[in-house]
């Protein structure tokens, strides 16, 4: 069994898998081969230790060849859920996958757009973050679709094959993505109302002449870069949107370790380097 298993591939998940490899340790690191759309984004970075002055695309670059250096490989599926077993975790990917470890370090950064309002209430009735897990429950229904970015337009489509009608609220530019049963609203979801399950959409303001402010629905996807780390691990103890950790970034759950943005403010890198060095040596002890 893999000692850890690490959730993220921006600066906490590889500072943690760089120290991981130092330490011996076996491991699966889990995120996607740009690494951090948070750090390909950074126009100019003046304050990451050893960095002088580069965009984030440079840094990027350095990050990868570092990982080529090192031998380590990003595993690139989407964490769907992690599962806390008597002395192990279990960690399925939306592609599909499980895989099992001793340890896991939560590396998965923080969403910037909000949550809506009723979107936890109906988490599990209607609200889902996770379009191959529970598409199939949509077969021939309408739901609408939040997406906050273009990498994930492929479950838009995996979607667009099984409901009737997708509503799309694209939450960036440049949508590549149409179909016959695809609308696209550009307009601010304000909150989710139902009875049982989810029932509608409200918007700040009516979407287009031809819908009023609320859209019938009989389930609303959100498909974010980070998953809120409380819906990834059950019985995970977070505050105001951020997983409580001790100094060694332990958290309430034995062997559950985060880091990085996840973790609380402030964001930035330095923070997320020291904070996914110390998780990993952490886990390192943990293990032994
Ligand atoms: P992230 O970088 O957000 O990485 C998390 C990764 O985990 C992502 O790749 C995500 O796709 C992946 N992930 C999430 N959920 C899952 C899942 N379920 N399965 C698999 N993978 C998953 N900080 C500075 O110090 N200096 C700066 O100059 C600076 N400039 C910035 C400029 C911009 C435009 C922005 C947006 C941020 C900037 N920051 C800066 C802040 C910095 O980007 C963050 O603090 C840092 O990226 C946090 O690193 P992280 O590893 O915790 O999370």
């Amino acid at each position: 069994m893999l000692d850890c298993i690490i959730i993220g591939s921006g600066i906490a998940g590889i500072s943690a898998a760089l120290t991981l490899k130092a330490n011996q340790k076996s491991f699966l690191i889990f995120g996607n081969s740009s690494l951090s759309e948070k750090i390909a984004k950074a126009e100019s970075i003046r304050n990451y230790v050893g960095f002088i002055g580069g965009t984030g695309k440079q840094l990027v670059e350095t990050l990868k060849k570092q990982l080529e250096t090192e031998e380590i490989f990003i595993q690139e599926e989407r964490v769907s859920g992690v599962y806390a077993l008597k002395d192990k975790y279990m960690v399925m990917t939306e592609e599909g996958g499980m895989y099992e470890s001793k340890s896991v370090i939560l590396a998965c950064g923080v969403e910037s757009v909000k949550q809506i309002e009723g979107e936890e209430t109906y988490l599990g009735r209607g609200v889902s973050y996770c379009a191959t897990c529970d598409g199939f429950l949509y077969k021939d229904k309408t739901i609408a679709v939040l997406c906050t970015t273009k990498r994930l337009e492929h479950e838009i489509g995996y979607l667009a094959k099984i409901a009737k009608k997708i509503y799309l609220i694209p939450m960036y530019k440049d949508v590549e993505i149409s179909g016959d049963n695809i609308t696209i609203i550009r307009k601010m979801p304000k909150k989710i109302e139902g009875t049982k399950r989810v029932e509608k959409l409200l918007f700040v303001a009516p979407p287009t002449p031809e819908f009023s402010a609320e859209l019938s629905v009989d389930g609303i996807f959100m498909l974010r870069e980070c998953v809120s780390p409380a819906v990834l691990v059950g019985g995970l103890q977070t505050e105001s949107g951020h997983v409580v950790v001790g100094r060694d970034m332990s958290t309430n759950l034995k062997g559950c370790f985060a880091a990085g943005d996840c973790t609380g403010r402030p964001y930035q890198y330095a923070k997320a380097a020291g904070e996914g060095n110390v998780a990993a040596h952490s886990v390192s002890e943990y293990v032994k």
